[in-house]
Parts: C-alpha cells; structure tokens; sequence
C-alpha cells in the first residue's frame, strides 16, 4: 500500500489549504473524502450555465491581508458585496441593521432620530446581556429585534432566543449610515470560476478518494500514512465517548424557474417564524449573471441527527464544556492533527478557516 506524508480526512478548505503548504515542502498527500465531490461546504457546480452554490450562500469576506493574497494567487475574485434583504410578513427592509433599516421601521431620516427610539428601547436591559434576546435588543431595540432577529434566530437555532449565546448576534454589524453592506471587512468577493476551482487547485498533485469514510476502516487509512490531519467531527473521531456535541443541520431545496430575475438580490431573509424556511437565494445574483433561467434555494433550518450533515456547532456552555473534553485528547495525540469548524467544533467563516490552516502549517510543516 502506498505510503504518504498526510493522509487527509476531508477534503475542505481547511485541508485543502493545508494540502497545498505541505506539498510546497515536498510532502505527499491522500486524501479521503466522503463525499462524491471536494470542497466540503464551499462546493459549487454549473447548473444552467449558473454557479450554484450547493451548500448555501457562501461569500468570502475577510480584514487579513495575508489570507486575502493567499486565496487570490490561485483565483480571481469578482466584486460582490453581499446586501441581503430582510422579508418580514411582505414587509421588506434592509440587512445588515442600518439607517435603511432604522428609517423603514421608524419612519424617520437622521441617526439621531434612530440612535433616540433605539436609546430608549434597549432600556429594559440593565447590566450586561446574558443571551441573544438581551443582546439583540440591547443593540437596536425591542421592534427590530421582533421583525428580523427573534423569528429567524429561533428557526436558525432551533431554540428560544432566551437560551442562545450572546455571541451569535454579534456577529453581524449595526451601523448609523445609510451602508447596506452585509460586512465590514476590508475585501470582499467570490471567485469568478467558483469555490471549487479554488480547491482544485489548493489540492492539485494529491490523490484523493471520494466516497470513502474514514471510519468505515479506520485503523487502515491511518496506516497509509506517517501523519493524519481530521477535519471530521471531533466527537466522532472518539467514538462519542464523552456524549454527542450539538449541531444544527440545514436542508436545501432548489428549484429552477423559467425566469430572468426572481428576486432581484442574491439573498432574502424570511425573518417570520411562520415561514420554515430561513433564507432564500438567487445564485446568478452572485456573479451578475444575465441568463434566461434561474436558480433557487430554500434553505430549512433542522435538528441535527446521525446521518446528516452538521453544518453549524451550537457554541453554547454545554457543548464548549464538552468539547474541551475531547481537545484535551485531541491534545495527546502525536501523530493526529485536528482542524476545521467540525475538528475544533468552531463557527469559522471561510477566511479563519483560511487563517487558522496557515497558522497550523506554521507549526507543524
Ligand atoms: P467542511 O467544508 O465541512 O469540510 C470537512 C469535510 O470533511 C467535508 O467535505 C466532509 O464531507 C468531510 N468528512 C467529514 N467526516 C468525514 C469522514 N468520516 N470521512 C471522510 N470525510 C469526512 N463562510 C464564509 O466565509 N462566508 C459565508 O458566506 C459562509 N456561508 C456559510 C453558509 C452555510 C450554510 C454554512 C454551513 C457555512 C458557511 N460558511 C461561510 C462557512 C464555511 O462553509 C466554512 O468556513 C468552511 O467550509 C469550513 O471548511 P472546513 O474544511 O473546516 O469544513
Ligand atoms: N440573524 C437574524 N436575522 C437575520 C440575519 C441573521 O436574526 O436576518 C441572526 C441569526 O441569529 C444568525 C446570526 O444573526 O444566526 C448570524 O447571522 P449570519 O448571517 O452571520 O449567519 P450565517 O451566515 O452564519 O448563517
């Protein structure tokens, strides 16, 4: 049996980065992927002469110069800047929290008018917020947080607001301006020919086999190799032998329509709780395609079960706790390396993925 440097379990970004800087170093790479195809969550194929985004809406975005060359030596990247639209029971409004938003909902025009009714709604909380629903109103008020936030984050997460990490909502941007732009990173694209040429190319000169689960024979996939990097589920790498950590599954349903322009965006928002689904996305929007069909995507958040994907860890106390159990035997391990948002059970966007693949690749190539 051939024996390789790496042996690679998954072939997403994170491996597919790591993949390229150990073989710039001259070591040999396997690869195996359970899947039929590379590229983890970042996938992306034609359909209809439209990059279709199989795995949800992905937009790179990132503040790190570095990471930003790093992706761009392999692809170019377009200029879209992702400003999606929140749909509230026919009501439209727009993302992230801004001045659009603030004026829409208040029926006024200046940041001091909005900065005034938020003031005096984020009053209820005192002290520092304790989970999502006290941080969410602490940072734009009660009636924004009713129509955009408490419906979609309960459909997200599958739980109250209440009982989610503060964290989560933090992640997106409130401005007093009239900026409509979902980040505030400094660069912002997605790749003209798609993610998956980008991992093509991150893994080209490896050998890779699809269809193939690690666990399915373990002990020999390890012996093909003089050092392994898992980028699976942690907890499933031992065996769950401290518990199941949560996560949240997502289920996609795409649909093809014999129409130019479905939605005129790339992204909506369902914020209700009535409508199941979360979001829904319009792929050519992504590349400014001007094709005569179009393609959507209905994306259901659900609980997550053994067999299906899990797409999202759930970072709260409970699982944080549990996860540290098993990074404290990932820890011991001298011939295993653990990385990726399954590995290290972490919410990573594309460009921390990108970042913390290198940072490895520092200290073990
Ligand atoms: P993954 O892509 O999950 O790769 C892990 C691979 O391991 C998978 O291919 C899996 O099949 C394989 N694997 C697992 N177990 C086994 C096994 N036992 N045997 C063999 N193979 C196995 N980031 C952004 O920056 N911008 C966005 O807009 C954005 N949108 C997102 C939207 C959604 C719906 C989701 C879920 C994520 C989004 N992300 C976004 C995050 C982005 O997808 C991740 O940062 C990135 O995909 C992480 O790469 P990874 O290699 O860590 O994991
Ligand atoms: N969120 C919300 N309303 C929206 C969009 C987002 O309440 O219209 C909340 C929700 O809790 C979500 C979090 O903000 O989980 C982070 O949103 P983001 O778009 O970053 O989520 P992701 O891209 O990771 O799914």
């Amino acid at each position: 049996m051939k024996q390789y440097d790496y042996l690679i379990v998954g072939c997403g970004l994170f491996g597919a980065v790591f993949a390229h800087e150990a073989q710039k170093k001259g070591k040999s790479v396997l690869f195996i992927e359970k899947r039929n195809h590379i590229g983890g969550n970042i996938y992306c194929e034609l359909q209809e002469d439209i990059l279709v985004h199989k795995y949800g809406a992905h937009i790179f975005h990132t503040s790190n110069k570095r990471v930003w060359e790093y992706v761009n030596q392999f692809v170019e990247f377009n200029n879209f800047i992702n400003a999606p639209i929140a749909n509230y029971k026919g009501e439209i409004y727009n993302l992230p929290f801004n001045m659009n938003t603030f004026s829409k909902m208040f029926q006024i025009s200046t940041p001091q008018q909005a900065q005034e009714i938020i003031e005096a709604q984020r009053g209820e909380i005192k002290g520092e917020p304790q989970n999502l629903e006290e941080q969410a109103i602490s940072l734009v008020g009660r009636e924004v947080y009713t129509k955009l936030i408490k419906g979609y984050t309960e459909k997200q997460w599958g739980r109250d607001c209440k009982d989610l990490p503060a964290f989560i909502i933090k992640r997106l941007p409130v401005r007093y301006t009239y900026n409509n732009n979902y980040f505030n990173d400094r660069y912002q694209g997605i790749p003209v020919e798609g993610y998956t040429a980008l991992v093509e190319k991150l893994i080209d000169g490896c050998d890779v086999l699809l269809n193939t689960d690690f666990f399915s024979d373990k002990e020999k996939y390890l012996a093909m190799a003089d050092t392994c990097l898992y980028t699976g589920m942690i907890d499933a790498f031992y065996d769950y032998c401290y518990g199941e950590l949560g996560y949240r599954s997502l289920r996609f349903e795409n649909e093809t329509l014999d129409m130019q322009n479905y939605q005129g965006v790339a992204v909506v928002n369902y914020t209700e709780r009535e409508i199941p689904y979360t979001r829904v996305i319009e792929h050519k929007h992504f590349a400014f395609g001007t094709q005569e069909k179009t393609i959507i995507t209905k994306e259901y958040p659900a609980d997550w079960v053994a067999g299906m994907e899990p797409y999202y860890p759930i970072n709260d106390a409970k699982n944080t706790e549990l996860y540290q159990k098993y990074a404290d035997l990932a820890a011991n391990e001298t011939k295993i390396l653990f990385g990726g948002r399954l590995a290290q059970y972490k919410y990573y966007d594309m460009d921390k993925c990108v970042e913390a693949a290198l940072a490895l690749c520092d200290r073990v190539l």
